[in-house]
């Protein structure tokens, strides 16, 4: 599940054509990662984003000096939801101070499984008016409101960004598809266990896991997590020795080979 921008929770096709397009559109338009890796890589994001993120989700990753990946819907700033406030514009220009990654999430957390391709384009074009006009830099990544997926999300996005993240499970190595990234939740009463369960894998695997929550408070929604369980996945992650990086961070060093000899 990803973040629900209303009071009422929306989630995201659950039907069985909902299951099938992500499916199938896991063949389409795929940007294969390519990883050599010396240690385990590790991705911390916050999905709409609730200010609680904003402060103690940073306030955590600061003290253990690492940054996040906060995938911003611009047209939720400010207001109330089940996940607490989201974020207001001074919160988000400090979190980019902070030097955390400020990512795509579309401007009105749309759902890009039932969205045609000039709908999606427009909206992702309103959020990054939005961000550019508070002085945020370009967003280099992307995550899907609700985790859906379409093949006409994937080919606007493929050329736009570096990587879009979904919400199926997985670790990405050497192959995954960089427009259909998998990613854990820490969420719900089982959330540090996965989420423990996952950081094991990537560490076997030396391969690139991606976590998500959204607010981090005493008394999470179903779709967050405590402070004290996300502080204890990130000296997890340290103790086992996993390089923690942004979003954008990890999809640079996961470009294609032939990325890295244009670039060169
Ligand atoms: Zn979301």
């Amino acid at each position: 599940m990803s973040g629900l921008p209303e009071n009422t929770p929306y989630s995201a096709d659950r039907s069985l054509i909902g299951k099938v397009r992500r499916r199938l559109a896991r063949a389409l338009t795929r940007k294969p990662a390519h990883l050599d890796l010396a240690r385990p890589l590790l991705t911390i994001s916050f999905d709409d984003a609730p200010a609680s993120a904003a402060h103690a989700g940073a306030d955590i990753l600061a003290r253990h000096g690492v940054h996040g990946t906060y995938f911003i819907s611009a047209g939720l700033m400010g207001k109330d939801s089940h996940l607490g406030l989201f974020a207001r514009v001074d919160e988000v220009k400090a979190l980019h101070a902070a030097g955390h990654e400020i990512a795509d999430h579309t401007y009105s957390h749309l759902d890009c499984g039932k969205a045609g391709s000039a709908a999606i384009s427009g909206n992702i074009e309103a959020n990054l008016r939005s961000l550019k006009h508070m002085g945020i830099p370009k967003p280099r990544t992307f995550a899907y409101p609700y985790g859906d997926v379409s093949p006409q999300a994937k080919a606007v996005l493929n050329d736009r960004y570096l990587a879009a993240r979904a919400l199926h499970h997985g670790l990405i190595e050497t192959g995954t598809d960089l427009n259909q990234a998998p990613a854990v939740g820490i969420e719900g009463p089982r959330g540090e266990e996965t989420a423990r369960l996952w950081l094991d894998r990537a560490h076997k695997a030396r391969a690139w896991l991606v976590l998500y929550t959204h607010d981090v408070r005493a008394n999470p929604s179903d779709w967050g997590c405590t402070p004290e369980v996300l502080e204890r996945l990130v000296v997890r992650a340290l103790d086992l020795g996993f390089d923690i990086v942004t979003f954008a961070e990890g999809a640079r060093r996961a470009q294609p080979a032939t990325a890295h000899r244009t670039a060169a």
